[in-house]
C-alpha cells in the first residue's frame, strides 16, 4: 500500500511527487518510457513572472527562490512588439509585462532584423530567463528517489477503484493500492477523473506548435532576448542557436500525442514575417504540445469535492514549468495538511470553485 499515487510523469506529477516523497511511500505512474514525454519535454521553457492568472503569478514569483537555489535559470529577456497601427496593444501588453519603451534604433541595436516599415512599438524587460527544465526534471526525479519514491514507466492507468483504504489502481496487468491519488496527468485529467468516478473539471487541452528556423541572417542570436507580439498572435526565441517561431496557437484538441499542423505553422509565421526584414524560406523542425487550461484559466489544486483523497493537480495551461516550485509546494502542503505560505491562492485554484 503506498500512501501517495501520482499519475502523470511530467512536470506536475514529478515535482509534487517530490515534493511528497519524504512524507510517505510515493509512486508516479508514467504512460510513456520515459518523463517529460509530453507538454513538460515540448515547452519554450520561459520564466516570465508576470505571465498567467494572477494566481499563477503568486505561485511564480513565491518559486524564484527555488529557481535561484538550484541555478535553473540564465538571462534571456523578453521584448513586447507591436505595429505602428497597434498603441492600444503595446500598452496593454507592457502593463501587464513591465519593460521600458525603446526606440526604434534602441530596439534594432539589440535585434538587428527588426523592421522599420512595421514596427511601431518595442518594450525590453531583463525579467524572463531560459529554464533548464531537463535538469528541473531530473532535479524533481532526484530528489524523489532520494526519498525512497519510486517510478514506473510504461504504465497506463487503465482502472480506478474506490476502497475502504484508498483506491486500487490498474496500470495493464500491474495492480497498486493507495491511500491517495494524485491526478497530475496533464491533458488526460478528466479522463483519470472519469476513471476514478469523479466530477470533471473541465480542462481543455489546446495545441501550441513551434517552428525551429535557421538563424535568420546568420545573425548570432544567443543574446536576442524573446520576441512576443503585443497581442500574442506570435512569438520567437532564441534555442540552440537557432529561433523557435510560434504562431502561439490554442486549438481546443482531444488529449493525443500532439503535432504541428503545416498550416497553422505558415499562418504563425506569416504573422511574424513583417515584423522583420529576413524572410524565412526554412522550417528545420516541428513540434506541437498540448496546454491544459480549466475555463477560468487557474491552475486547479486540491481535494476533489466528492472524495478528500482524490486530488487534483491540474490546468497547468502556459505556465506549468514556472509554476511548479510553487504549486507542488502548495499541493504537498494541503496533502500534509500544514498552513501554506502559498494560501491565498485557495479561492482561485480549489477544485470547489466550480461547484462541483
Ligand atoms: C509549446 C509549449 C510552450 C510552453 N511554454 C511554456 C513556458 O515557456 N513556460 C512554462 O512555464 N510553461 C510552458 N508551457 C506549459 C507547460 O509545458 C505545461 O503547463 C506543463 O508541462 C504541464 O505539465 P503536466 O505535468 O501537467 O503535463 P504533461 O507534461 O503533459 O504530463 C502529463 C503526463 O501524464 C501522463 N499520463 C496521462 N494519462 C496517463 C495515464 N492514464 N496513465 C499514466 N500516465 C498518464 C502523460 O503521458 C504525461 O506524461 C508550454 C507548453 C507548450 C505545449
Amino acid at each position: 500500500m503506498f500512501d501517495f499515487l501520482v499519475i502523470g510523469g511530467g512536470m506536475a506529477g514529478i515535482s509534487t511527487a517530490a515534493r511528497l516523497a519524504p512524507l510517505g511511500n510515493t509512486l508516479v505512474l508514467e504512460m510513456e518510457s520515459g518523463l517529460g514525454y509530453h507538454a513538460s519535454g515540448r515547452s519554450a521553457a520561459l520564466y516570465e513572472a508576470q505571465y498567467g492568472e494572477p494566481s499563477t503569478v503568486v505561485m511564480n514569483l513565491w518559486g524564484r527562490r527555488f529557481f535561484e537555489e538550484n541555478d535553473l535559470l540564465s538571462p534571456r529577456g523578453f521584448m513586447v512588439l507591436a505595429p505602428k497601427d497597434d498603441p492600444d496593444g503595446f500598452r496593454e501588453a507592457v502593463n501587464t509585462f513591465g519593460g521600458t519603451e525603446l526606440s526604434f534604433q534602441e530596439a534594432q541595436n539589440v535585434v538587428p532584423i527588426l523592421n522599420p516599415d512595421h514596427l511601431g512599438f518595442a518594450a525590453l524587460s531583463n525579467e524572463a530567463y531560459d529554464i533548464d527544465t531537463d535538469r528541473m526534471l531530473q532535479l524533481f526525479a532526484k530528489t524523489l528517489r532520494s526519498s525512497g519514491g519510486e517510478f514506473r514507466f510504461n504504465s497506463k492507468v487503465n482502472a480506478i477503484t474506490r476502497t475502504d483504504s484508498g483506491w486500487q489502481i490498474s496500470a495493464g496487468d500491474q495492480v497498486f493500492e493507495s491511500k491517495i491519488l494524485i491526478n497530475a496527468a496533464g491533458a488526460w485529467v478528466d479522463q483519470i477523473a472519469a476513471l476514478a468516478g469523479q466530477p470533471p473539471m473541465g480542462i481543455i487541452p489546446k495545441r501550441r506548435s513551434m517552428a525551429r528556423i535557421p538563424p535568420p541572417g546568420g545573425h548570432d542570436v544567443s543574446s536576442w532576448p524573446m520576441l512576443m507580439d503585443a497581442r500574442e498572435a506570435w512569438y520567437a526565441k532564441p534555442d540552440a542557436g537557432k529561433l523557435i517561431v510560434s504562431p502561439a496557437d490554442e486549438d481546443p484538441q482531444e488529449p493525443h500525442d500532439a503535432w504541428a499542423d503545416d498550416m497553422v505553422l505558415a499562418e504563425g509565421i506569416a504573422r511574424y514575417q513583417p515584423f522583420v526584414t529576413e524572410e524565412v524560406t526554412r522550417v528545420e523542425s516541428s513540434w506541437a504540445g498540448l496546454r491544459s487550461f480549466a475555463p477560468d484559466k487557474n491552475l486547479v489544486l486540491g481535494p476533489s469535492t466528492t472524495d478528500p483523497n482524490f486530488f487534483w493537480v491540474a490546468g497547468q495551461g502556459g505556465y506549468g514549468i514556472q509554476s511548479a516550485p510553487g504549486y507542488s509546494q502548495y499541493a504537498a502542503d494541503l496533502i500534509a495538511g500544514r498552513s501554506s505560505e502559498l494560501s491565498e491562492i485557495e479561492p482561485s485554484v480549489t477544485p470547489a470553485r466550480f461547484g462541483l
